[in-house]
Formats: C-alpha cells, structure tokens, sequence
C-alpha cells in the first residue's frame, strides 16, 4: 500500500453535490485516489505522512481552462496594443519558437499555475514553424516535468495574409498537414481512461487565421477520435467586424455552422454574444474558458459569466497565454472574474462560491471530467491544494472561501496532484524555479534577436 496522506484540522470546501464546508475536518488520499473526507480529527493511519492543516483551507485543484503554454517567454511585448496589433507584433518573434523555447517555457508557465492552486491545465498550441522540431513533444515533456494533470491541444492556423487572414506565411500549415499530424498525436498521446494525466485536444486557433473548411474537417476528425474541441471565439469587436465582412456572420453563428457547438466544445473567451447567441450556447451545453485578466489587459470586453452560467453553459478560468496576462495566476483569476462580473452586472453577479466553482467543477465540466476532478470526494482523484489562511494578509477573515477569493493569493502549502506532491510550504518541488527564470530570460533574448 503506498503511504496515505493526511491533512489534518483545516477548513475544507469540498465542492461535492451538498456543497459540504467542513470549519475543522480532514482530508486523506492514498494513491492516486481521495480515501476520506470528513468533519473533525482524521481517522488514524499508520504510517501516514500528516499535514498539519490548522490555519488552512482545503480546496479541490483548480482546472486552467486556456492557456498558450510557449507564450511564457515573450511576455511584456506590446503592453499597450489591441488583440489584432499585439498578434501582429508577436507572430513574427513566435515564428522562430523550437523545441528548447517551448520547453523552457511550458515549464515555467506549468510552474506558475502550479503555484497558484492549479492541479489540471489545458494548453492551446496552435503554432507549428516548418523548422521549430516536436513542440507537441516538448511541452508534453515539461508538464511531466512539473508534474500536472495536462490536455495539450495540437491546434493550428492554415489561412495567412495571402489568403485574406492575419498570420503570417511563415508560422501558418497547409490543411492536410494539420489533419494528419493532429490525427498522429491523439494516436501517439491521447489517454482516455479515468485516472488519465494526459488527453488530447483539438483546436484550430480562431476565425481569423483558419480555413473553414479547417474548422470543419477538425470538428469530424475530433467526433471520430472521442476528442473535445477548443477554439478562440468572439473575444473582440474587431472579429465580429471582421466576420461580418468576410462570411455575413457573427462568430458563433460561423462556427455553429461547422459543427462547433455542443458538450465537447469549449470556446476561449466568448465576450461578445448576444441574448439568443448565450441561449444557444446554454442549449447546447457548449462551454467558454473566461480569461478576465487576459481580456481586461486587451481592453477585449469582458464575458457576460453570470449569464451564460443562468442559461446553462459551463464557465471555466484560463489564465490565456502569458504574453497577454504576465502574471499566468490562476488563483487571481478567480478574484478577477468575480470583480468583472460584478463591475458588469452588480453586486450579485457572481458570489465567493460560485467564483470557487468556475475554478474547480466547472472547469472540470469543460474538460469532460467532473467524474474524476473538481470537488474533493471519496473515490475521485487526490488533487487538492491546502492554503495558508493565518497570516497577515488573511488573518481575522471568518470566512475561509471569502479570504480565498476576496484578498491577496494566499501561501500555498501542499499542492498534490493524482496524490503526489507538486508544490510544498510556497516551493515547487519537482524544479528549480531560480534555474528555471534563467533559462527563461536566455530564451526571450534569443528569441528577440532572431526576429531582429
Ligand atoms: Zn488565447
């Protein structure tokens, strides 16, 4: 039997069907599993490793919903651009990303998130340089490294400037091409079993830079493989615009139309729906991954959360890819999403708990594992983080859930993902985070200097 973990005399939300909030109670894991949850002293196991959880709360592992893992070394450009100018400034740098680059910097991204409570993170690559080697490979290999439960994306672009969309020639494939490498990597990678640490996903980049025909030779090859689909959506006005004017449609009426809605779809962003669109989207169970600080950094708009949630799709966080939110926090989007949601829509919009719930079973909803994730329940995998609650910054706060949310991100003190430990009293344990910021600064310069 491999050596039980048990945390000890903390607050816990368990995020289970009751909602269960325990003040002082207990949380084992043993394995890879979550062998008991209760109120009050753990029952005794010998030989166990004992946290003491006193002055901490217990939450299940938050799910990062979007990302650009890569995009870790080219942050701080073009700080004060829109989407459209920041991606035509950036894809000229990204367009010389390798092996090493997407390494370094899906280990430092996968390093943040760690440290700020996150146990699942989904990536969207979508840039593969004819010359760049097997990113997929390399970023599979670093979330290994770091140790989270990981959903790469082989995304893509196939329609460049030539051909009326914004990328550049140089980082965009040709369709067939796509298809068949997207359709090797589900083969080589994709586990689809319960206890999985790695499932593939499929995800053309955005409207602006694919081929319909891409998008809907995507969402076939995706239903035939058994897996979910992921594509930006709707995040500015100037893609509207740019919709209208290229099929005489809105985004989502555009890709409702390739067969992009349903349980297995997950839009990034999903800003500029209108009513009947947010029905629709609701109806059809499709989810949206909102990065409030990635949007409000923009100035794309912000998602109407409370909304979509009412009408029945799933809203998960994504921190989105560094070089748009610097910070790559997934415990601060949680604060962020519920300021935006109630900047826009009141005092109500968005409660304490339900912000806890978008981090946690929402996003787990999204990526088709709320049997497995998202709440802490017997049989269910042990991803849990324990935070520090009895230090300044949150000390007095009676309310454990309200001091997660409300103040500053708090001391992260344990952080197992499918039982092991990842993150230990505020420290990754699985890399050297100082070698690691090294590596990232040689990479950002090298990657300045070879776009000139
Ligand atoms: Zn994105």
């Amino acid at each position: 039997m491999e050596t039980p973990t048990v945390i000890d005399g903390a607050a816990v939300v368990t995020m289970d069907r009751d909602r269960r909030e325990l003040a002082t109670g207990h949380v084992v894991a043993q394995g890879n599993k979550i062998v008991a949850v209760g109120e009050g002293p753990a029952p005794r196991y010998d030989g166990a490793r004992v946290i003491d959880g006193r002055g901490c709360l217990v939450t299940p592992g938050f799910v990062n919903t979007h990302q650009h893992l890569y995009q870790w070394v080219t942050r701080g450009l073009a700080a004060d651009a829109t989407l459209f100018d920041w991606l035509t400034t950036l894809y000229p740098v990204w367009a010389g990303i390798d092996e090493d680059a997407v390494r370094v910097g899906a280990q430092a991204a996968l390093a943040r998130l760690a440290r700020t409570g996150c146990t699942t993170a989904a990536d969207h690559h979508y840039l593969f340089p004819r010359e760049g080697g097997d990113l997929l490979g390399a970023e599979i290999l670093a979330a290994q490294e770091v140790g989270l439960r990981f959903h790469p994306s082989r995304g893509s672009m196939d329609l460049s400037q030539k051909d009326g969309g914004l990328p550049p020639d140089s980082v965009v494939e040709d369709r067939d091409e796509i298809l068949i490498a997207t359709e090797a990597a589900i083969d080589r990678w994709h586990d689809p079993s319960p206890d999985s640490m790695l499932r593939l996903v499929i995800a053309p980049c955005s409207p602006f830079s694919v081929t319909d025909g891409l998008m809907r030779e995507a969402a076939e090859l995706a239903r035939r493989k058994g897996v979910r689909m992921h594509t930006h959506l709707a995040e500015t006005v100037d893609e509207g615009n740019w919709c209208q004017q290229t099929f005489g449609c809105t985004p989502l009426e555009y890709a409702a139309d390739l067969g992009w809605t349903g349980t297995d779809v997950w839009f990034a962003h999903g800003i500029h729906f209108d009513d009947a669109e947010i029905k629709q989207l609701g109806q059809t169970g499709t989810g949206v991954a909102h990065c409030p600080s990635s949007n409000a950094r923009l100035g794309a708009g912000i998602a109407r959360v409370a909304d979509l949630r009412a009408a029945g799709s799933p809203v998960g966080l994504g921190v989105d890819g560094a070089a748009s939110n610097e910070a790559g926090s997934l415990v601060e989007e949680i604060r962020h999403a519920l300021l935006f949601a109630r900047a826009r829509g009141g005092p109500q919009a968005l409660d304490v708990r339900a912000a806890l719930e978008l981090a946690t079973l929402d996003g787990a909803r999204i990526l088709g594992r709320e049997n497995e994730i998202g709440s802490l329940e017997v049989g269910k995998l042990a991803d849990l983080a324990v935070w520090r609650l009895d230090t300044l910054p949150h000390a007095g706060i009676t309310d454990p859930v309200a001091a997660l949310v409300l103040a500053t991100p708090p001391p992260l003190d344990l952080l197992l993902v499918n039982g092991r430990p990842v993150v230990h009293q505020d420290t990754l344990v699985t890399l050297d985070e100082p070698t690691l910021a090294t590596q990232v600064a040689t990479t950002q310069q090298s990657l300045l200097t070879k776009a000139g």
